[in-house]
């Protein structure tokens, strides 16, 4: 049976839980614990799949095709342990279980509400396995006192009071702002936040406080008599330059042995920081920068992107050089040269999108790319929209385009080189969908298989030639003009193992230009960079050299 820390939030939203929970996740790994995260979300969609990235950043798809919040992101970055479906779950998902029961007749004609129906569906969720691992933390999204958290408060008090004693601890992480004008940290929030979980029956065991400034040892003493909490067990969470700081902040702080004490887990296994030393040395010790332009749509909010953000800093880590990423908003390419906006930069990247809106700039980026040998790695959107140049550039499909646009636009104007693909193959059932489904959760979504060409440059990536990547996409680049393609320069050097479903492509005679259709940065880590994200940055700190 697992123990369960359950992360909550109080005083202000954007805290920090997310990492919070991420670093403990890896200090208890670093213990020698087994750890598994989860995140429970008081919001009404029944996944964030069709939530714009402007509202809710990105989507960060699992292994097993759930789409969901990018605090997963952080759990697997900072555990390597990766998420599945039955990590993250929304009210609105909670409650589309329990209607759909009902309507199954499976409470037999009970009344359903929210209590006991409702948090019986949560704590089923809390649980799922159990069995599998020594800890399990669970995070509970938005702010203590907010109405749609209710149900959820109420499903842990339940969940820890079923356990046997010692089971399940409580961590609350709440803000200390800082009055300029009396030069004081300021407790009063923290303590109504503190009064705030207790009025629902959950006391904290462990208090974390961020602060923009140091903590007295008088204020520690008095926020732990006001909350009920022990003096040991108030932990200070300063700002800190890198995420991946957290782990080593947190532990010199005393997060991991406050919980450990909170569980009365005596002695505590001593814990093997190593990795997380090594990962800093890296950080701060880089040697030279390199420059890349991510050309994309959602420019405005870095969180939109915030997979590929990672991913760049572990291939900058790789290869001990910083990398500075610049967001580049497609749509000037349609007014303007790109020549003298990409001209600083040492490699382009072309992220993953939806809908036409940008996508003719983010072909003229991939043309610069192509044309004047600049390192490119297309991803997703970005691996179709430097096919469709190609197909026009070089294979003279002067009308080449995407279904997608078409279909956005209602009109026929593209010769369909990327087109919607309505029927796969995953693992061994086939799949079917139609271009009139709902547009949740029906993508080509989580990990599939890849067959990479041998002697292929994505192979020497690699260093395999059979991968495993997630995927979350429509449209599908159409095998039919493989050879007329090929022919021009652009090879197939991935393929889905059926061999109908074009993987990979990349420009033959270029220094590094590797389009693919997943998403690699999903499963990068800072410990263990992603090879497309390390192959990448190698390439750009090449042309860095050259220039
Ligand atoms: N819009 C494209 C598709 O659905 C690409 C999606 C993506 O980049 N994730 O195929």
């Amino acid at each position: 049976m697992a123990r369960y820390v359950f992360i909550t939030g109080g005083v202000v939203s954007s805290l920090g839980k997310g990492l919070a929970s991420a670093a403990l996740g890896a200090l208890l790994q670093a213990r020698g614990f087994s750890v598994r995260l989860r995140k429970l979300d008081p919001y009404l969609n029944v996944d964030p799949g069709t939530m714009s990235p402007f509202e809710h950043g990105e989507v960060f798809v699992t292994d097993d095709g759930a789409e969901t919040d990018l605090d997963l992101g952080h759990y697997e970055r900072f555990t390597g342990v990766s998420a599945r479906k039955t990590d993250s779950v929304s009210s609105g998902r909670i409650y589309s279980n329990v209607l759909e029961k009902e309507r199954r007749g499976a409470y037999l004609g009970k009344t359903i509400q929210v209590i006991p129906h409702v948090t019986n569906e949560i704590k089923d969720f809390i649980a799922v396995g159990d069995d599998e691992v020594d800890f399990m933390l669970c995070e509970i999204g938005g702010t203590v006192g907010d109405i749609e958290g209710l149900p959820f408060f109420e499903a842990i008090r339940q969940f820890a009071q079923e356990r046997p004693r010692g089971q399940c601890i409580f961590m609350h992480l709440t803000l200390l702002p800082y009055l300029a004008a009396s030069g004081e940290l300021k407790t009063k929030p923290t303590q109504h936040s503190v009064k705030e979980l207790r009025s629902i029956g959950l006391q904290p065991d462990v208090l974390v406080c961020r602060s923009e400034h140091p903590i007295p040892d008088k204020e520690r003493a008095k926020i732990a008599l006001f909350c009920n909490v022990r003096p040991d067990a108030v932990i200070p969470a300063y700002d800190l330059k890198s995420i991946y700081e957290a782990p080593l902040a947190y532990h010199r702080v005393g997060l991991d042995q406050a919980v450990l004490d909170a569980f009365g887990i005596s002695p505590a296994p001593k814990p093997d920081m190593t990795r997380w030393e090594d990962v800093m040395d890296r950080l701060t010790h880089a040697e030279g920068e390199v420059r890349v332009a991510i050309v994309g749509k959602y420019v405005q909010l870095e969180d939109a992107y915030k997979s590929i953000a990672e991913a760049l800093t572990h291939g900058g880590m790789a290869n001990r050089v910083k990398v500075r990423a610049e967001w580049i908003d497609a749509e000037i390419f349609e007014r303007e040269d790109p020549g003298p906006h990409l001209e600083p930069f040492h490699a382009i990247l072309v992220p993953g999108g939806f809908g036409e809106r940008g996508t003719e700039g983010k072909i003229r980026a991939a043309q610069y790319a192509r044309e004047k040998g600049i390192p490119y790695l297309g991803i997703c959107l970005g691996m179709q929209m430097a096919v469709i140049e190609a197909a026009r550039n070089l294979a003279g499909v002067g009308d080449a385009g995407s279904e997608e646009f078409d279909h956005e636009a209602g009109a026929k104007r593209f010769t369909p080189v990327v087109y919607h693909l309505k029927e796969w193959v995953q693992g061994n059932h086939r799949v079917e969908r139609k271009v009139t489904d709902d547009k949740g959760g029906t993508m080509r979504l989580g990990a599939y298989s890849a067959v990479l060409r041998e002697g292929s440059k994505v192979a020497e990536v690699y260093g395999a030639t059979e991968i495993e990547e997630r995927h979350r996409h429509r449209y599908e680049v159409d095998i039919r003009y493989r050879e007329q393609l090929e022919s021009c320069g652009l090879e197939f050097t991935g393929m889905s193992p059926d061999g109908r479903l074009p993987e990979i492509v990349e420009v033959k005679d270029h220094p590094w230009f590797i389009g693919v259709q997943f998403h690699p940065e999903l499963k990068s880590k800072p410990f263990a960079p992603h090879p497309l994200f390390a192959g990448f940055v190698k390439a750009a700190k090449d042309q860095s050299r050259l220039v």
